[in-house]
This record gives C-alpha cells, structure tokens and sequence, in this order.
C-alpha cells in the first residue's frame, strides 16, 4: 500500500524556510537549549488588551455564524476609512475584500490575476512566499536584482527584466527580509514604469505602519488614479497590532478584480473567521497607542541592532527604515571562513550549532551572503543573541 499520490505542483512547493526556522527554533528549546531565535516573522508582543475583549464581546455577543465572504461591512468600511485616512486612497467595502491574513489575500490576488505562463516581476530580496504563490498560480517569477550593496530596484532593471509576458509587479514596501523603504519618488517612478509596461501592481503593504525616524510609507495606489486601478494593495492588521494569529488580511483593488477574488474566496475558504473579524475591527477603530508604544520599541532595536552589527568587522549593512528585520551582508565572512562554511544556509547551520542563534539565510529570499535578523524579540534576548553571534563568527 501506498499513500496516495501527490501532484507534481504541490510536489514542488518548497516550506516556507522561515516558519521551518522557528520551528526548528522551538524544538531547540523544548529540548532545554538556550537558544535565541532571530527568525520570527512575527511580534514578540501580545494582542492589545482592548482587541482581546472585542473578541470575547464577539463570542459573547453571537458572532458564530457566516458572515459575508468578502468581511462584513463595518468592518470593510473601517478598511476603507483607514485607507483614505492613512494612505491617501479611497475605496468603497465593495473594492475591498478581507480574508485570512495578508498571505491569502495575496494568494486571491494571484490566482485571480495569472493565466498559465504569465511572467511576474520579483524584486529581490523578496518575501519566500512570493514566488511559490506565482508558481502555484500557474505563472513564473522573474526576479529583479538591485545592484551589488542595494536593496531597492530600479526602474531600469525593471524595464531589463520585464519581457511581453510580464503581467505583475510585486511591490513590498516595507521589506521583508531587509526593511528597505521606497521613497515617493521612487514609487512614482515604479508607477509610471508598471504604466508604461500595463502591469498589474500588488503592493504588499503589511509593514506600513512599522517605519522609522524620516521615512514616510507611500502606497502606490495613492500615486494616481491610473496607479489605483492597476494597483492590488495588500495590508492586514498582523504585525502592527500584533495579530498574526487571528488571520486578518485584506485587499483593495478595482470593483472587477475584487468582485474575482470574492469569488474565488467564496469557492474556497468563505469568510474569515467571525470573530477574528470584530477583533480586527475594533483594531482599526479603537484607541491606537498601544500600537504606537509597540512601534517605539521596535525602533528602540533597530537602533540596537545596527549599533551592535556596525561594530562587527567584515559585515555590511544598509541602514533599515522599517519593519522589524536587519539584512547584514556577510559575504566578506563567509569568504574568509576557516571552518568550512560557504554560503548564508551553511552560515546559519553554524550559528545554529555554535552558538544557539537562529537567523534565516539570505538565500531563502534570493540573496546570498546575507543573513535576516529579526527584532521582534525581546531586548534582552536581543542583546545575548547579537553577543553570542559575534563571538561565533570569531570563532569562524
Ligand atoms: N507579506 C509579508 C511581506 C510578510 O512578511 C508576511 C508575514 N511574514 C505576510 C505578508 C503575511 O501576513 P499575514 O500573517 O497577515 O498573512
């Protein structure tokens, strides 16, 4: 007997090397080690007290059944206000379609969007997710890579990359892995590029609110009116409210497009969860200081972070302006390596053992020789893993 077979699709999707990483993090720790895990994706904080009581009103309250499949109306009115107010464009609830965290309303952007063959552009260093997505979806990635020591691409290596076949552009903004910001002028560039070529834009903004110091977020669906209508905007409220558990995501698109991805999301998952959705609501309605506290910490680390890995000889680092991760070059290191390591999986490996400090490496996002380091830990831990990763990589 054997089990049954699996298609050649699925067969083909790799794991998600982030959640394997935190995954492989927790073991360690069952197991009693010490470890220190720089791989969350993640906030360390707990749900604001305010969004867990509008949970338990929604239990208490009789939010037990369907709602409707695209979230309920106050709570894609509140969506659509927090975009007007925040980002600078209006959508009416009917362009706005909530569903299982920001991966799903990619994952519907996606299938909606690709017919088989369809080429999408990937800037690199890219969220892992991205490309498996698309290929799922039928179509193939084409990544765009910045030049050596940069982390945003250009309009002009976009219009290298794009062939006839391109159909969309990913645009992530904050960056994950390396937190990398694209400045107004260079979203507006991006849009007139994606105009010019009549791409598709998805523009996954999960990180918005999570910018530091001078940088401002700009949606690109705010650029122009040209831009809204081939624009997807991805958000949720998983990492500002820290909420990833609850599966809140949500896109914004053209009447037409969300109108598909209700569909597709009706003939797959229904709603989101009910509760999940009050929760959610009153996130985006309710007070916003604890998210502004949780803000200032993170900002508080990254100042941390940069200041310790700005001591480590041999590593690079392009100033982060948001998110919660720091994307060190540590090519020269590995280069000079005496204990066998290669690349950024192997250097990992090594921290891993050496020191029981788990980072994610840069080959999981498309860049090699890099290492992601998330600050979504605890200071504290911040400062023994950061102390143990230099002295392993003396030890190197
Ligand atoms: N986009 C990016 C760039 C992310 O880093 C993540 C979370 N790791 C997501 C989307 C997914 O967010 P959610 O939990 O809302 O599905």
């Amino acid at each position: 007997m054997s089990a049954p077979r699996i298609s050649a699709r699925v067969q083909a999707l790799r794991p998600s090397e982030t959640l394997a990483l935190s995954a492989r993090a927790r073991e360690l720790k069952a197991r009693g080690e010490r470890v220190v895990s720089f791989a969350a994706g993640e906030p360390d904080f707990d749900t604001p007290l305010h969004i867990q009581d509008a949970a338990i009103e929604a239990i208490r309250g009789g939010h037990h059944r369907y709602t409707e499949v695209g979230g309920t109306l106050p709570l894609r009115e509140a969506i659509a206000e927090k975009l007007r107010k925040d980002n600078g464009v209006s959508y009416t609830p009917k362009e706005i379609v909530v569903g299982n965290g920001a991966k799903h309303a990619i994952w519907n952007a996606l299938f909606t969007l690709l017919e088989p063959g369809d080429e999408v552009l990937v800037p690199v260093p890219y969220w892992v997710t991205f490309p498996e997505i698309v290929r799922l979806a039928g179509g193939s990635p084409v990544f765009v890579t910045p030049a050596a020591g940069q982390y945003k691409v250009t309009v002009e290596e976009l219009e290298r990359a794009a062939t006839p076949r391109a159909r969309v552009l990913i645009l992530n903004s904050p960056n994950n892995p390396s937190g990398a910001v694209y400045s107004r002028r260079e979203i507006e560039e991006i849009a007139g590029f994606a105009a010019r070529r009549d791409l598709a834009i998805l523009s996954d903004e999960i990180y918005e609110q999570l910018v530091y110091g001078e940088a401002r977020h700009v949606s690109i669906a705010s650029t122009s009116p040209d831009a809204r209508t081939r624009t997807i905007l991805v958000n949720g409220v998983s990492k500002t409210w820290a909420m990833t558990g609850w599966r809140i995501g949500y896109a914004a698109a053209a009447p037409e497009v969300a109108d598909a991805m209700q569909r597709l999301q009706g003939q797959s998952t229904s709603n989101p969860a009910a509760v999940s959705q009050q929760a959610a609501l009153r996130a985006l309605t309710g007070e916003r200081t604890t998210a502004e506290t949780m803000k200032e910490r993170f900002a508080a680390r990254r100042d941390l972070v940069v200041r310790r890995i700005a001591d480590l000889r041999g590593v690079r680092l392009v100033f982060p302006e948001g998110a919660f991760y720091v994307f060190p070059d540590l090519s020269e290191r590995i280069a000079s390596a005496r204990n066998g390591v290669t690349d950024s999986a192997q250097l990992c490996d090594f921290l891993i053992d050496e020191a029981k400090v788990v980072c994610v490496p840069g080959s999981a996002f498309g860049m090699e020789g890099h290492i992601r380091i998330s600050y979504a830990v605890s200071e504290r831990d911040l400062e023994e893993g950061l102390d143990r990763l230099a002295s392993a990589l003396d030890r190197m």
